[in-house]
């Protein structure tokens, strides 16, 4: 017998997902029922703000109108805002492969992190102009630029999370494909970023 604790069980029950450090907070903003066979797709972006508090704010707000189905905070909370046979409203125009639109296909996973960072003064800054401590900064290069940026770190339990999130949906609704908003809308997008390890994550589940 091992004696290291039992871990908190997740799982799915009428589309919302369930366990310790899980809450549901009802969203307006989503659109039909997913066709057959869908969602395949799961699709990750940061919040690019402070807190997992204002992107419930924005994400519940329905003159938003944009949606996601989980936020996963700096702790590694999750809040559920769309039931997962619900289309949410998180890629924006948006393509892979033959697919237009993944809205239709995916469900959006959104993780609180701050971003591209702004460096002033051998500091480190949010957009928002919160100073981001040093073990926090990521510098890299992100697979769409040629160029250097600072970014923030996720934490390792938001990784966590995310991958033990990602085994449970692939096994409910059979994902084929994880993504990154930056690799469906390149052009507008460059969340999750460098700091988020989406092909150790593809490789682990896929
Ligand atoms: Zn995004």
């Amino acid at each position: 017998m091992s004696n290291k604790p039992v871990q908190n069980r997740l799982y799915i029950e009428n589309q919302l997902l369930k366990g310790e450090n899980v809450r549901f907070i009802f969203s307006p903003n989503f659109g039909a029922d997913f066709k057959k066979k869908l969602p395949d797709t799961i699709i990750f972006h940061y919040t690019a703000g402070p807190s997992a508090k204002s992107a419930i704010s924005t994400l519940t707000n329905p003159t938003t109108r944009v949606s996601t189905h989980l936020i996963i905070s700096r702790k590694g909370e999750i809040f559920q805002l769309v039931p997962f046979d619900k289309i949410a409203w998180h890629a924006g125009k948006s393509r892979h492969n033959q697919r237009k639109g993944l809205n239709r296909f995916s469900i959006g996973i959104e993780l609180v992190n701050a971003g591209r960072l702004i460096k002033k003064n051998e500091n480190y800054y949010s957009w928002f102009k919160k100073k981001i401590g040093l073990n926090e900064v990521l510098q890299a290069i992100h697979k769409n630029e040629q160029n250097f940026s600072y970014w923030h770190r996720y934490t390792a339990g938001q990784i966590c999370q995310a991958e033990r999130v990602c085994a449970i949906l692939k096994d409910r609704y059979n994902i084929d494909h994880i993504l990154g908003h930056d690799e469906i809308a390149p052009k507008r997008k460059t969340d999750p970023g460098p700091a988020f390890p989406i092909d150790i994550l593809r490789e682990n589940l896929l």
